[in-house]
C-alpha cells in the first residue's frame, strides 16, 4: 500500500538519548513511550530511521504498558474467524482492523525472540515468563534498543502546515520544538487508579483537541471500561485462575455472587460478564458494603478501576488518522471497539506489536 511519503530530506540518524531541550528536525515523531510507541520507536531505529519518540514522564518506563502483564493474544488457525467475530459482534471492534491485528498476531513470538524474551503460553496467546511483570519486561528490552528517548517532554501543541508538523513541548518550565514529517501518536488510555496512572485521560483530552484541530476524529470518548478486581489502588488485578481459586465475600463474609455468575467465575469466564460482576458487586457496596476476595488465608479488598478505553482517534488498520495526511495514532489513544464491553484481554499488546512492526516498515522508507 502507498502511504504517499515523499522523499525524506530530514536528517537519517537518531538524536541522541540525552540532546539538550534545543529545536529538533525529524522524519518521525512519536509520542508516548508505552508498549505501542516504544515497540514502533525499535522498528524505526533497527531501520536507522530519522526518528525521536518523547514521553511526558521523568522515565520512558513510567506508563501503563509497565504495570500491564504483557500477555499477548495469538488466536490459533482454528480460532481466528471465531476470535473475529466475537472482537466484531460482540465487542464493536472494525473488522478491517482486528483482521490485520489477528491474522499476523504470529509475529509477536518472533518479536520475543529477537528481543530475548522468554515467554510461556497461556490460555488465549504467551505471556512473558520470569517474576518481572510482563510489561515492564518487555518495555525495558524494547528501550534499551531505542537510542532516541526525550523524557519530561510533554507535548502541548501541535500543528501542521506545508507538509511538515511542528510540535511543542514543555520541560521543567522551558519549551522545545520538534520539526516532523510524520507524528504517532502513542498517548495511551487511562487505567488503573487515577491517582497512579500517568496517562491519565486529562492529558489526552489535550491531544484529542490537537487531533480534531488538525482535521481528525475522536470517536466514542465515553467508552470506559472497568475491570470489576482491581487491587492495590488499580496497578493490579485479579486475572486467569486465580479469580477461580477464592471467593467473593462482603464484609459479613456473604458470598457476593448469584450462583449463575459464581459459576462463570469457576469456570474461568469472567471477562464474559464483567457488566454483571460490576452490577451484582456495586449494588452490595451500595448496601454499604467492601468486597473482599478470600483466597486461602489473604482477604484483598477489591474495587472496580479504569482498565482501558475503546474511544479515541479514528484511525485504519495502520493507524493512519483519517483526515489527516501523515499522522497516526496507536495503542490505546486509537478507538478501538464501540461498546463499553471493551476488547478481549491480549489484545493491546498484540495490537501494538503488530502495528509497530507494519508502520515500522513502511516509516522507513524514503
Ligand atoms: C493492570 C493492567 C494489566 C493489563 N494487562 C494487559 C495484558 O496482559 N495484555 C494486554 O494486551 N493489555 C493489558 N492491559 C492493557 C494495556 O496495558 C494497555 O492497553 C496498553 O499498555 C496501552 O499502551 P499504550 O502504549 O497505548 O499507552 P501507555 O502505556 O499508557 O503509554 C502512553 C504514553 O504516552 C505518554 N503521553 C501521554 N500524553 C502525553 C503528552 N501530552 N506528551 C508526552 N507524552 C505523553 C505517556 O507518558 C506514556 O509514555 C493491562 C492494563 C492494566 C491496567
Amino acid at each position: 500500500m502507498d502511504f504517499g511519503f515523499r522523499p525524506d530530506s530530514f536528517p537519517s540518524k537518531a538524536l541522541p538519548r540525552h540532546s539538550t531541550s534545543c529545536d529538533k528536525n525529524v522524519d518521525t515523531l512519536i509520542v508516548g513511550t508505552g508498549i505501542a510507541g516504544s515497540a514502533l520507536a525499535f522498528e524505526l531505529e533497527k531501520r536507522n530511521a530519522s526518528y525521536i519518540v518523547c514521553t511526558e514522564q521523568d522515565t520512558a518506563l513510567a506508563n501503563t504498558s509497565s504495570i500491564s502483564f504483557g500477555h499477548c493474544r495469538i488466536p490459533k488457525q482454528n480460532e481466528l474467524e471465531e476470535t473475529i467475530r466475537k472482537s466484531v459482534l460482540h465487542l464493536g471492534d472494525n473488522e478491517d482492523r482486528v483482521r490485520f491485528i489477528y491474522s499476523n498476531a504470529g509475529s509477536v513470538k518472533d518479536f520475543f525472540s529477537e528481543l530475548g524474551i522468554r515467554y510461556k503460553k497461556r490460555s488465549f496467546g504467551i505471556i512473558p515468563s520470569g517474576k518481572e511483570r510482563g510489561g515492564a519486561k518487555i518495555l525495558r528490552a524494547l528501550q534499551k534498543n531505542i537510542s532516541a528517548i526525550e523524557t519530561s517532554a510533554h507535548l502541548v501543541h501541535l500543528s501542521e502546515s506545508n507538509s511538515v508538523f511542528r510540535a511543542i513541548f514543555r520541560r521543567k518550565g522551558t519549551h522545545f520544538k520538534v520539526r516532523a514529517k510524520k507524528v504517532v501518536l502513542a498517548t495511551g488510555g487511562y487505567a488503573g487508579h487515577f491517582a497512579h496512572t500517568p496517562a491519565f485521560r486529562n492529558h489526552n483530552l489535550k491531544i484529542f483537541e490537537m487531533v480534531q484541530l488538525l482535521g481528525g476524529l475522536v470517536v466514542n470518548n465515553h467508552c470506559v471500561f472497568l475491570h470489576p478486581f482491581a487491587f492495590n489502588r488499580g496497578r493490579e488485578i485479579l486475572t486467569g485462575n486465580k479469580v477461580k481459586l477464592g471467593q467473593f465475600v462482603d464484609n459479613e463474609g456473604n458470598l457476593v455472587f448469584r450462583k449463575r455468575t459464581r459459576h462463570m467465575l469457576e469456570n474461568n469466564c469472567y471477562h464474559e460478564c464483567f457488566d454483571r460482576l460490576l452490577a451484582e458487586s456495586n449494588a452490595r457496596r451500595k448496601q454499604g458494603h467492601g468486597i473482599i476476595f478470600a483466597f486461602g488465608n489473604q482477604a484483598i479488598p477489591i474495587m472496580p478501576a479504569a482498565h482501558y478505553t475503546s474511544g479515541g482517534i479514528r484511525t485504519d488498520q495502520f493507524g493512519r488518522v483519517f483526515g489527516c495526511n501523515n499522522l497516526f495514532a496507536v495503542g490505546e489513544c486509537a478507538a478501538d471497539g464501540k461498546r463499553n464491553g471493551g476488547r478481549l484481554p491480549g489484545y493491546p499488546f498484540t495490537a501494538a506489536i503488530v502495528q509497530g512492526k507494519v508502520l515500522g516498515e513502511r516509516l522507513s522508507k524514503k
